[in-house]
This record gives structure tokens, sequence and C-alpha cells, in this order.
């Protein structure tokens, strides 16, 4: 069996370093926002190039902790209208939902499976304060554009870089770093996961990093201080010990995905499968391998039959989700085409070379 991920092979390779890390951690008593979690937030602002890291409880937190201190410093308000890809997982639209903005859905297309340009456009209302593109699989989204928009109509672009950590655009900017402000998530399956939960915030910006500090910890600046209505949302000491580890392995690990993207984009030969769109740059980190198909059913059975695992990001459009009966209206062709036909093969940093050859000879079958 090939699995679609090996996530016990991925963290093994960190035993031994963990459990040194533990503990320290173990040792020093200390589990909430600590030497740890500085040394982490440190260490991840200057791999994404921001002035500032703020680690939090998890990535649909650290998005909505984004609109969060906006709305706290006055540049948002309940209501405003966020733009957001019809396609995203469902988190990006919980985030802004959860932060009393309104999410506007836009039509997707399937080179970046980001923002539709021209549908994009004609959504922006009076209202509109923010774009929020998803990096999504791992590609970061065609940014020129949106931010030339941002800029004409005076929008913030936040990036939702939960599956991008590590890519970079053609001109040299880590995902995290191209808008005013980006959420990241650490959940185990990311390409930088906890052993748990966990999420973090970049951006150049000292006003809003000083608010989220303050936002994910009660509201807090100094203790027993109440600034703000806050939250509890942080990334706790162990986690942020983790992570610190294998953020040295980011940029390796990555390389090893983009090197399996190569060779199944060069290998598999099916007219039946439409593969992903990449010009070989930095600016994809492959979180996900996603291929479509017209057959879904059929070719995931085959897969199956063939023991290779294979999921679905994503089946239902957020748009036909009961959760969001106020989008049950809406019709966006393309974003419901790639929901009928999208399939993510194995990747990780972990398949070895006959694992990837045998993916690619079935296929090549199919
Ligand atoms: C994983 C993910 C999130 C949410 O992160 P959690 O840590 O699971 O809360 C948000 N957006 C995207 C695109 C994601 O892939």
């Amino acid at each position: 069996m090939i699995p679609f991920l090996d996530l016990h092979k991925i963290n093994a390779r960190f035993e031994a370093k963990f459990q040194d890390s533990f503990q320290s951690f173990m040792d020093s008593g200390h589990y909430i926002l600590g030497t740890q979690l500085d040394a982490f937030e440190n260490a991840f602002a200057a791999f994404c190039g921001t002035k500032h890291c703020i680690g939090v409880g998890n990535g649909l937190d650290a998005l909505r902790l984004i609109l969060e201190a906006y709305k706290a410093l006055g540049k948002v308000k309940e209501g405003d209208e966020v733009l957001v890809a019809s396609n995203t997982f469902v988190a990006t639209i919980l985030a802004i939902k959860q932060a009393g903005l309104t999410p506007v859905l836009v039509e997707a297309e399937t080179t970046y499976f980001s923002f539709n340009t021209s549908a994009l456009k004609e959504k922006i209302s009076q209202k509109t304060k923010v774009i929020m593109p998803v990096h999504l699989y791992g590609q970061i989204a065609p940014m020129e554009a949106l931010l030339e928009l941002a800029n004409t109509y005076n929008l913030y672009v936040i990036e939702d870089a939960a599956q991008a950590h590590g890519a970079m655009s053609a001109s040299g900017k880590r995902a995290g770093s191209i808008g005013v402000a980006a959420g990241f998530s650490f959940y185990p399956t990311k390409n930088l996961g906890a052993l748990g939960d966990g999420g973090a915030i970049t951006t150049q910006d000292d006003a809003l990093a000083a608010m989220i500090r303050k936002l994910r910890n009660y509201g807090t600046s100094s203790k027993y201080v109440n600034e703000e209505i806050g939250f509890n949302s942080r990334l706790d000491e162990v986690q942020a010990s983790f992570l610190l580890e294998k953020l040295k392995y980011l940029d390796t690990d990555n390389k090893a995905r983009q090197s399996i993207a190569a060779q199944y984009l060069s290998e598999i030969k099916n007219t039946k499968i439409t593969l992903p769109n990449w010009d070989g740059t930095q600016n994809h980190v492959f979180h996900l391998f996603v291929v479509r198909v017209l057959d879904r059913e059929g070719f995931m059975k085959f897969l199956k039959d063939h023991e290779i695992g294979c999921l679905i990001h994503y089946p239902i459009p957020p748009h036909h989700q009961k959760a969001f009966p106020e989008f049950s209206q809406l019709s966006f062709p393309v974003s419901e085409k790639i929901h009928k036909q999208v399939v993510s093969l194995p990747m990780s940093p972990v398949m070895d070379s006959t694992q990837v050859k045998r993916v690619i000879e079935v296929i090549n079958r199919y």
C-alpha cells in the first residue's frame, strides 16, 4: 500500500531531537508563552522575511485574529466585505464570518486554482476592504494582479498561507511576506506541521503585530491589564520547540516534494488525467499534487484497487455547504467543476523513488 501521506514516517525522522526538546521543555516547567515560542517566532519571521511572527492556536485563528486586529485598530468594521475564492478550504470563510465580516465568494480559475481576476473586479463594492487570496495546494496565487487591484481600490491583501510554507514568488518573496499579513497553519499534515494544532501570523506592520499579540492573550499587553476584548489562542511551548526543529528542514523537504512533482509531471502520460500547472520555480511547494479527471469515482477506485492512497481537496464547494445558507443560490460553474474533478495523489518528502515510480506506472495504465 502506498499511503496518501505517511505522517509517522515524516515525524519519525525527528524523533531523537523531539525527545531532547521534550526533556528541556519538561525541565523548564514553562508551558505557555516562553522561550521556545520566542525562538520559533524569530526563526519563522526570519525565514519568511517579515519583521514579525506571532504564534497562535491554529490556522483558523491566525486568519481570524488578523481581521479582529484590523477591527480593533479601526481599519475595518463589522459588515465590511472580504473577497475570497469560491474553491478555498472552508476555514478561510469561517475566519471571515467569525470576525463579523462578510465573505464575498468569487469564481475560480484552473491554472492556479485562484481567483478569476475579472470576476474579482466585478465583486468590488463600496464595502470591500480585504482581498484574501489562498495559496491553494502550495502554489502562490498570482499576487501581482491582486496587489495592483488592492492599490487601486485601497484594499488590504491578507494571505491564507496555510498550505504554502516556504513557497517563493517570482520576485523572491516568501509566502507570508507578500500581502500586509498572512495566516499560517501548523496542522500536522501541512508542509510545516506540528504534532498537534498550531498556527502563526506574519506581518511587517508593527501596530498590527502588537494588537495581535494582545488579542491572542485575553487582550492584555501586561499582566491583568485588559485593553481589548481578547481571545485565548497561543502556540504552546512544546509545539513551538518541535516546529523550530522541523523548520530547519523545510526547504529540503519542499525540494523533495518538487522533485516528486517534476517526475509526476514528466512521466504521467494519460490523456484522461489533467496535470497541474507549474513553471518549475519555487512558487509551488506541492502541499498537494492535484490532478483532474472526468470519471473521478472510477479513477479513485482504480487507485484503491492498486493500493494507492488518494484524497479529494475538496469534495463540496463552500456555497453548497449547509453551514452557509446565504450562499446557496450562488453559482460558480468553474469552481463546481473543480470540486467534481480533483484528486490529490500521494505526495510527501518521505516518499521513496519506488513508490513514485509505482504511482506513475499505475496511473499510466488507467
Ligand atoms: C489548514 C488550513 C486552514 C486552517 O488551519 P487549521 O490550523 O486547521 O485551523 C486554513 N486555510 C487553509 C487553506 C488550510 O489549508
